[in-house]
């Protein structure tokens, strides 16, 4: 019987990028989106045509707890089990520090950090049910060590997103590996504005004198669901070419 992820933010960017991973390991998914109804249903059917497998749409605002519940009854109610996680939506305001409003903290902090913890509250419980499956959070460096003032919100909820990366991984145990990717820049739409000079002194200070690409964070994403990721738990993973 074919597994089921459910990848939110599912339509783009990385999140596109796993969606597919997923699809040509056989994975059934589950795509959550917020806007882009017309690609949604252009990716379910070039995958479902390509890989025969599976997919549900579901769109759900992960800044509502409402509209999150419902997403995850509707996905159980449909496919019945859900084996993998993938907590991928993400925004970030540029903004100046201190230009910031508390309506911005809470706007980055609901999809970034709270929404991933009801996903994980209410499927983790599930997964523990079923006695099997794994969650993937995507933080960034940001989170780690890289500080940008003008992101410091975005930089907070990524913190975040690793504690709730470890706490959950204690309260799932032993059935429920949770673990952590942390991206470094990634070519993806999250980063059209950055402005040209900024981006020539990051790439400056990347090892490998790139950003990543989409591929390069969902076969990371893929590795850690798999069986040969078995004994990696509550870890986080830092892929961003090296960054110093
Ligand atoms: P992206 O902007 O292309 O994708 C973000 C996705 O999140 C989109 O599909 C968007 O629709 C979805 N989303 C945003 N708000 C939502 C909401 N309220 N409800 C449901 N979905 C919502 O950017 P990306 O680079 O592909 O980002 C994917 C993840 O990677 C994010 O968590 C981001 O913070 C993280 N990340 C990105 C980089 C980078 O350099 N691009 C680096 C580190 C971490």
């Amino acid at each position: 019987m074919n597994k089921n992820v459910l990848v939110t933010g599912g339509t783009r960017g990385m999140g596109e990028a796993i969606v597919k991973e997923f699809a040509q390991n056989g994975y059934n998914i589950i795509i959550n989106y917020v806007k882009s109804n017309e690609k949604a249903i252009s990716l379910k059917s070039q995958i479902e045509k390509e890989y025969k497998i599976k997919v549900l749409l579901i769109q759900a605002d992960l800044s509502y707890e409402d509209e999150i519940s419902k997403m995850v009854k509707t996905a159980l109610q449909e496919f019945g089990k859900i084996d993998v996680l993938v907590n991928n939506a993400g925004i970030v305001i540029d903004k100046e520090f201190v230009d910031r409003t508390v309506e911005d903290w809470k706007q980055t902090l609901n999809v970034n950090l709270i929404a991933p913890f009801i996903l994980t509250k209410l499927i983790g419980k599930e997964m523990v049910k079923q006695k099997n499956g794994t969650i993937i959070n995507i933080s960034s460096t940001n989170g780690i060590d890289t500080y940008y003032p003008s992101s410091v919100d975005y930089d907070a909820s990524k913190s975040g997103l690793i504690s709730l990366t470890y706490d959950s991984a204690v309260e799932f145990a032993p059935y429920v590996r949770v673990n952590c990717i942390a991206p470094g820049w990634v070519n993806t739409e999250m980063n059209k504005e950055l402005d040209e000079e900024f981006v020539k002194e990051e790439t400056e200070r990347i090892l490998v004198k790139r950003f990543g690409e989409v591929e390069e964070i969902a076969k990371v994403v893929y590795f850690l669901a798999s069986d040969n990721a078995s004994f990696i738990n509550s870890s986080v993973i830092k892929v961003d070419g090296g960054w110093y």
